[in-house]
């Protein structure tokens, strides 16, 4: 099953570079039609907030299901008041109490009250609450200066839902209110879309684990927690292989992890080290090596089994950018999200002018000052720093050489809460 061979495939582009870059639309599209469809698990109500509801659900209950009032006060018969004024108040006895969960036992008469509390259910045969504040108290008793409607103060069963109505539709994102409602018709599980695992492969025999200083000719890997970030903002579920050196036996063992999609970062281009998209073209599938844009043009993707494979330069920027353009674009829709970007867009005027080359989508990070945008600088995809002073970036498309100083363009931000 393996061939590391020593002679260089037709498909080997190892130190031969691109011969030709794939459009960025076209790896979008490649995206955007293999992506499976999404499992779904039942969980407990109480952790599903920010998850997506595999199916709509209906309620079969009304809520309220009983009558009740509405305010602290007192439960009557509305024909008894129809001629109250403050002329000629209206005297009602006081028969009992109702109590939320507690109900007042047995009809109520003409000339009758009930003291209820907000929540508690009709007194049968009662039809209006009056609050608390329009009554007079005389001993057992209560006057009333004012007549008042049928239903004055009650809630009916089924005003907040009703049984047979479709509460909440497929694909929702919950949000808290909405399990709230769930459990009020009577669910604690609910069934949601399956966070897709992404197992990361993180490659580079210069790399140095997370907590070590860098030294000598090492690097330390910024890739990793950048990754595991991302991917769980996008509502992956993030499972590791760890650092692993360039060499293609443990890089293939890290591969065949069990999962829907797997993010290598690093020797994804055409170096001699650069084994992944070797690997990828030998045991699965290839689609798409070497991308028409700036910076992330040695992306790879494609499939190894039924694992989507995305294959992200090293340097940090350009692994940043060739996330959020197309693994990210996976897992979002896999997790039944929109493929959109999550971040937050703004028209401003640029205080400089653009340019990029024709044929070439550039990613460019920015900075809004005084409301005008400005790039920064360096824009390498090596330097992290950059985009961590950024923020957001504008991107210039394909067809597009010169955006002229004050032009519109569109700034997508990096923080979605300020
Ligand atoms: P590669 O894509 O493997 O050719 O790496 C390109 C550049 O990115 C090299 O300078 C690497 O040292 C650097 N690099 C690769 N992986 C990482 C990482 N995980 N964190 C930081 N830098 C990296
Ligand atoms: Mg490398």
């Amino acid at each position: 099953m393996f061939s590391f061979n020593s002679r260089q495939s037709d498909r080997d582009v190892r130190m031969r570079g691109f011969t030709e870059r794939r459009r960025v639309a076209a790896a979008v599209a490649w995206i955007d039609g293999s992506i499976p469809t999404s499992a779904s698990e039942s969980i407990p109500l109480d952790d599903a907030a920010g998850r997506r509801l595999a199916s709509s659900i209906t309620s079969a209950v009304d809520v309220p299901g009983f009558a009740r009032s509405m305010m602290d006060g007192f439960a009557l018969r509305a024909a008894d008041l129809e001629k109250a004024s403050s002329d000629e108040p209206v005297t009602l006895r006081i028969v009992g109490d109702a109590f939320p969960g507690v109900p007042y036992v047995g009809p109520l008469k003409s000339g009758e009250a009930v003291r209820i509390m907000t929540g508690a259910p009709m007194a049968q045969d009662a039809d209006a609450v009056v609050p608390v504040e329009q009554v007079q108290m005389q001993g057992n008793s209560i006057s009333i200066e004012a007549s008042t409607p049928v239903g004055k103060h009650v809630g009916l069963p089924g005003e907040d839902v009703t049984a047979g109505m479709m509460v909440l539709a497929a694909g929702r994102c919950l949000r808290p209110q909405d399990v709230g409602l769930l459990a009020s018709i009577g669910l604690n599980r609910v069934d949601v879309l399956c966070r897709p695992i992404v197992h990361l492969i993180t490659t580079g025999n210069e790399l140095l684990a997370m907590g070590n200083q860098p030294r000598e000719f090492h690097v330390t890997d910024s890739n990793t927690p950048m990754l595991e970030a991302l991917i769980r903002r996008d509502g992956g579920c993030v499972t590791q292989a760890g650092i692993v050196p360039d060499d293609p036996k443990k890089i293939l063992t890290a591969l065949q992890a069990d999962a829907q999609i797997v993010i290598v970062s690093g020797g994804s281009s055409v170096g001699l080290e650069d084994h992944v998209p070797q690997l990828i073209a030998e045991h699965g599938e290839l689609a798409i090596h070497g991308i028409a844009m700036r910076p992330s043009s040695p992306t790879g993707i494609g499939k190894l089994g039924t694992k989507l494979v995305f294959l992200l330069p090293g340097n940090p920027v350009s692994c940043l950018c060739g996330y959020d353009f197309f693994a990210g674009r996976a897992i979002r829709q896999l997790a039944g999200r929109t493929a959109d970007w999550p971040y937050p867009s703004h028209r401003l005027p640029l205080r400089e002018a653009l340019t990029s080359s024709a044929g070439r989508v550039d990613y460019v990070r920015v900075k809004i000052v005084n409301g005008q945008v400005e790039k920064v600088v360096p824009q390498g995809g090596s330097a992290l720093y950059s985009s961590v002073c950024a923020d957001g970036f504008v991107v210039i498309a394909e067809d597009e050489e010169t955006l002229p100083a004050d032009a519109p363009v569109t700034v997508y931000l990096y923080d979605s809460v300020r």
